[in-house]
């Protein structure tokens, strides 16, 4: 018998974890932490529903928190197999689980020091020791080739754009006389997109674990070079700072190329771009290194050994760094995390920049409800910060067309390569209304027999 069972991203767009189990083998598929709602994240305190200590193998789709934030908790709950990904998604997991395991122990002091907690004293989900201990068991593999678990279990990596290092997982199970296989999508990427590859097609499955995030929506056919070369054009003019809170992983390095690419073609002056955040600094490095990845040669663009390394481009590490960046006149560039406006060094620039009218605040990813970041899509003109109000007066603007995640049309396209309908397909990785219009997409063009998995739901195959 073999079972496939959902333990996150199942009417919901966080959490992605599924169990594969066949006789006495087991693998789990990404191990990801809840995000977003207070309801979503305490999840992620209950047991998991699975012995951590009975798992070997964990194999990695890609390195956002969503896929990978939970390994240091099953850790601490006894897990100690072996965690297999790309070599990219290898190099980057011990800094993203660093930083969450920051995050943590952070949230954990200031409920500690204002008494805000239930729980006395409150603790964090985990620590970065735990992030260090469980970064020690992920080893890299090739992509498009079988790597055998057991006689039973083996994979296959396909990339599949998004950010640097995804991969769809090919899972092969063969139980007696019988051979099955799964397909889990991973979170699929955009065509076209800059820096990173267009999405490989899905190889013939028999069951298909498909995301749905952009399941009922189609991206704004707005183009990203125009619109930035737009908004330098304005700050030069102004004499402003363009202010662009971005993810440290994948938004940041593509912002940066996005400008180098403009310069190059002479679209837009060279000025000076600050990159602030630290963990952007060692993944920016990482994205350098491995450029078979990316759809230009980073190389071969401007001045330096990487395309991501211009002269005009200065990394910021440490905090005085980024703390003389306030002093500093436009025109200007200025990217750091976090994305949403929720915390991180790009608080402080935005303090220092919004009161000025020259200045431009681009909002460049999604803004989740009851952050600062949608208060400035929704029009705010006033922002707390620690419990006072302060006006903004620089322009805002939302810059469309770059989402990592394919909507529903590129979802279409990327299914178009199956030319068998699985079995069935699970839609999971999105909220119950974009799962449900896929399904009903998958089901009415394409007349897959679609189901979306709650979470806890066991299926066998
Ligand atoms: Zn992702
Ligand atoms: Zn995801």
């Amino acid at each position: 018998m073999i079972a496939l069972s959902f333990h996150g991203a199942a009417q919901t767009v966080t959490g992605s974890k599924y169990l594969v189990r066949v006789a006495g083998d087991s693998v789990l598929i990404d191990c990801g932490l809840f995000q977003g709602l207070k309801e979503l994240r305490l999840r992620n305190w209950d047991s998991p529903p699975f012995d951590a200590h009975k798992i070997p193998w964990i194999v990695l789709t890609h390195c956002h928190i969503d896929h990978i934030g939970y390994l240091p908790r099953l850790f601490r709950r006894g897990f100690r197999g072996e965690i297999l990904c790309s070599e990219p998604t290898a190099r980057m997991i011990e800094i993203l689980l660093l930083d969450a395991a920051h995050l943590q122990e952070e949230d954990a002091y200031y409920l500690n020091k204002e008494g805000k907690s239930r729980h006395k004293p409150a603790l964090p989900l985990f620590t970065q020791d735990d992030a260090r201990a469980v970064s020690r068991l992920v080893k890299p593999v090739p992509f498009a080739q079988d790597i055998p678990l057991t006689p039973r279990l083996s994979f296959r990596l396909r990339p599949v754009g998004h950010i640097l290092g995804a991969c769809s997982v090919l899972l092969t199970i063969r139980d007696g006389s019988q051979k099955k296989t799964i397909y889990f999508g991973g979170d699929i990427g955009r065509y076209n997109a800059p820096l990173v590859r267009d999405p490989e097609s899905p190889l013939a499955t028999d069951y298909l674990v498909l995301e749905s995030t952009y399941g009922d929506r189609v991206h704004e056919a707005t183009d990203p070079y125009e619109s930035i070369a737009a908004l330098v054009h304005k700050i030069v003019e102004n004499r402003g700072v363009l202010l662009i809170p971005a993810f440290a992983v994948g938004r940041t390095q593509q912002l940066v190329l996005i400008l180098r690419e403009l310069e190059e073609q002479g679209r837009i002056p060279r000025l000076p771009v600050h990159v602030d955040s630290p963990m952007a600094v060692n993944v920016t490095d990482i994205y350098c290194q491995f450029e078979d990845w990316h759809r230009i040669e980073v190389a071969r663009l401007g001045d330096a050994d990487c395309a991501l390394h211009a002269k005009n481009v200065t990394y910021h590490r440490s905090r005085e760094e980024s703390m003389a960046i306030n002093k500093l006149e436009g025109p200007r560039v200025i990217i750091s995390s976090g994305g949403m406006l929720t915390g991180g060094r790009v608080l402080h620039h935005l303090m220092q920049r919004m009161d000025d009218a020259r200045n431009i605040i681009a909002l460049v990813g999604f803004q989740a409800a009851g952050t600062r970041g949608r208060d400035l899509l929704d029009g705010k003109k006033l922002l707390r910060f620690h419990g006072e109000m302060h006006t903004v007066r620089a322009e805002v603007v939302d810059v469309g067309g770059l989402s990592g995640h394919a909507d529903y049309t590129e979802l279409m396209r990327w299914l178009g390569a199956l030319e068998k309908a699985p079995a069935t397909t699970f839609i999971t990785h999105g909220e119950p209304g974009p799962a449900a219009a896929m399904a009903a997409r998958v089901q009415e063009e394409r007349g897959f027999k679609a189901i979306i998995p709650y979470l806890g739901d066991e299926f066998e195959l």
